[in-house]
């Protein structure tokens, strides 16, 4: 159990077979009291409630810095002290460079990176009085490599500013005492990605994967367990790849 007495809030964890969600199992098995946001706040409080009692699902649109605050100061309130932040919520849209129009762009750049900032800047003033806490972005081996069958430039962009964020985050902040870590998932099979795949997609994706297949969503969850842990206290900074092998640097 390397989780108990933490309160971890997870975002986007509303999709049923999400990274969000396996993580936010994970951490429940592991002890944490969790959180999971979402914009649609009727999946996350059925997703919380899957995880047994002691857990709470809530509405928040990361998008919205209101919204971002008002639910940290109700994690706060309900679950107690809260311990580290998950940033997981994400969209992408499968377009070319010339199909981005401005809409595009801000919606895929506010929802993960916008987000990613609003829910960080949510935590890190309890954080800071407290001098401990644990940030983990979620970004994507398409922030390091570009392209991917799923993700258009405008994804890219908005995951390679996250581990931009990430770093500048975890270099200001280590001597508060707080540490921020990206995760890169290769591609993993959730309702991002899933539905969408003709066999033949999934065999020119496995080809490019050394270890011959996709990723699962606990592979992910395994590694945030890791960088929300006290295991990992002298981690920041860190851009961890879960890709088995897709990129290799
Ligand atoms: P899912 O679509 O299953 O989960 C993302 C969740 O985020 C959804 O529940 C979604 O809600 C929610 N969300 C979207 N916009 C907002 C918002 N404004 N506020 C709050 N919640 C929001 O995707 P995955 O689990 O696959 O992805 C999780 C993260 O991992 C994302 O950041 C993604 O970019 C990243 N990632 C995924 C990879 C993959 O192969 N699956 C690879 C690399 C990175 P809704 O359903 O309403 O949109």
């Amino acid at each position: 159990m390397l989780l108990i007495g933490k309160v971890a809030i997870v975002t986007g964890g509303g999709s049923k077979r999400g990274l969000g969600q396996a993580t936010a199992r994970l951490f429940a098995e592991q002890g944490a009291a969790v959180a999971i946001l979402d914009r649609d706040g009727e999946a996350a409080e059925a997703q919380a409630k899957a995880l047994g009692d002691g857990h709470l699902g809530i509405t928040c649109d990361v998008t919205d810095k209101q919204s971002c605050m008002a639910a940290v100061a109700a994690v706060e309130q309900r679950l107690g002290p809260i311990t580290t932040l998950v940033n997981n919520a994400g969209i992408t849209q499968p377009l070319k460079v010339m199909e981005v129009s401005g809409d595009h762009y801000d919606q895929v750049l506010d929802v993960n990176l916008r987000g990613t900032l609003y829910m960080s800047q949510a935590v890190i003033p309890l954080f800071t009085q407290r001098r401990s806490g644990a940030i983990i972005n979620i970004s994507s081996v398409s922030a390091q490599r570009g392209g991917g069958i799923f993700g258009g430039p405008h994804y890219s962009a908005a995951k390679a500013g996250i581990l931009g964020l990430t770093k500048a985050m975890a270099r200001e902040l280590a001597p508060a005492g707080i540490r921020v870590n990206a995760v890169c998932p290769g591609f993993i099979d959730t309702d991002i990605t899933g539905g969408k795949l003709t066999p033949e997609m999934l065999e020119q994706i496995v080809a490019g994967i050394p270890m011959g297949r996709t990723g699962r969503a606990e592979d992910v969850a395994g590694c945030c367990l890791f960088l929300a842990s006290d295991l990992s206290a002298y981690c920041t900074g860190s851009e961890v790849d879960v890709n088995g092998g897709s990129h290799i640097h």
